[in-house]
């Protein structure tokens, strides 16, 4: 039988002929690129656990992060980035005809979270330089103006988004930026939220719900099933599992004793993934039959870090976040925000 990764470039993509993404879809790009620097790593990647060099790097990662049949599970999937603008990724069924899973991660989802990367990055870019200087210094007035404006670019974009059904078409006009000595934070940031979404996919395969037997482990009901609040429908159960496992998996054989950095990274990238996908719909309590909303994914996540994370700078991260949260919806009216509305009239003066 085909593996999953046959199964894509035989039936999927044949077009894109065994091709990375690279290759495949931004040739022009790279060979413009190529001249100047060498990417030969990325335009030479030959893909064996996915069609994009950084994912399949990612998911060597929770491979090493596991054992037993989860790294083995995980060893036989395949992650295809997809050149589709919707913000959105799957896990999809196999139904018998390959081995081993199939995730699509779409090109819409990573420069999304790539968007508000960027600008989350500024943000505490600001607040460090508060913490320093006076509010009326040259540094911090060109960077208050820098974040300002990104607000504004993200919240025009989001709308314009919204409108189109969820398609992340990127327009000059409304494009953030990184700064150029905040550029590889910002990128660093992206890649947290895509492992987020990686562990997402990869943790509904592991737990069965897309056709095949689930990866079960006395573990999994230890350190998930305790979270699951009463009154989710199935659908939304299994979403929320997925979230939590997927947050758990970069973490699961040091579990509550991973390094300081490991659970930064995870937290980081996850509060921050949830409170993106917050954006795309007008409210944080709008449901669908298949997803939880917003907000009772946020409050999941967040009561699983809260409780299992033991990083001593988490109260801070947690607070960076929602004054990021709070900034947003201050020009969005939208997202998570709305929880921490109050931030903005009571103290805003030294949040904002
Ligand atoms: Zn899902």
């Amino acid at each position: 039988m085909l593996s999953a990764r046959e199964f894509y470039y035989s039936e999927i993509a044949p077009d894109e002929a065994g091709k990375n993404y690279q290759q495949a879809h931004q040739s022009a790009i790279y060979d413009e690129k190529s001249s100047k620097e060498d990417l030969s790593n990325i335009v030479g990647h030959v893909p064996n656990l996915s069609n994009d060099i950084l994912i399949e790097s990612y998911i060597e990662n929770f491979i090493a992060s596991t054992s037993g049949t989860f790294s083995d599970s995980i060893s036989r999937m395949f992650v295809a980035k997809r050149k589709d603008f919707l913000a959105n990724a799957g896990a999809i069924h196999a139904g018998g005809r390959f081995e081993g899973d199939l995730v699509f991660f779409y090109v819409g989802l990573s420069d999304l979270c790539f968007q508000y990367a960027i600008l989350f990055g500024e943000f505490i870019n600001l607040c460090a330089l508060r913490q320093e200087l006076p509010d009326d210094s040259e540094d911090v007035l060109l960077s208050m103006a820098g974040v300002v404006k990104g607000l504004n670019k993200l919240a025009n974009a989001q709308l314009e988004w919204g409108i189109n059904g969820n398609e992340i078409r990127l327009k000059d006009e409304t494009l953030i930026y990184p700064s150029d000595h905040l550029a590889d934070n910002a990128a660093r940031i992206a890649t947290l939220m895509d492992r987020v979404v990686l562990g997402h996919e990869i943790a509904h395969h592991l737990l069965g719900h897309t056709g095949r037997d689930a990866t079960t482990s006395e573990l999994l009901e230890i350190r998930i099933a305790p979270f699951l609040n009463q009154g989710l429908s199935a659908k939304h159960r299994k979403e929320i599992e997925a979230d939590l496992l997927g947050l758990a998996l970069p973490l699961w054989s040091t579990f509550g004793d991973s390094s300081d950095q490991a659970e930064f990274e995870v937290a980081l990238g996850a509060l921050l993934f949830y409170t993106v996908i917050s954006h795309l719909k007008c409210s944080m309590f709008l449901e669908s039959e298949s997803h939880p909303s917003a907000a009772t994914r946020y409050n999941h996540v967040l009561k699983f870090i809260r409780t299992h994370f033991k990083l001593p700078v988490l109260d801070s991260l947690i607070d960076d976040i929602e004054r990021f949260q709070a900034l947003l919806f201050a020009t969005q009216d939208r997202g998570l925000g709305l929880m921490q509305k109050h931030r903005l009239s009571t103290n805003g003066e030294r949040n904002a």
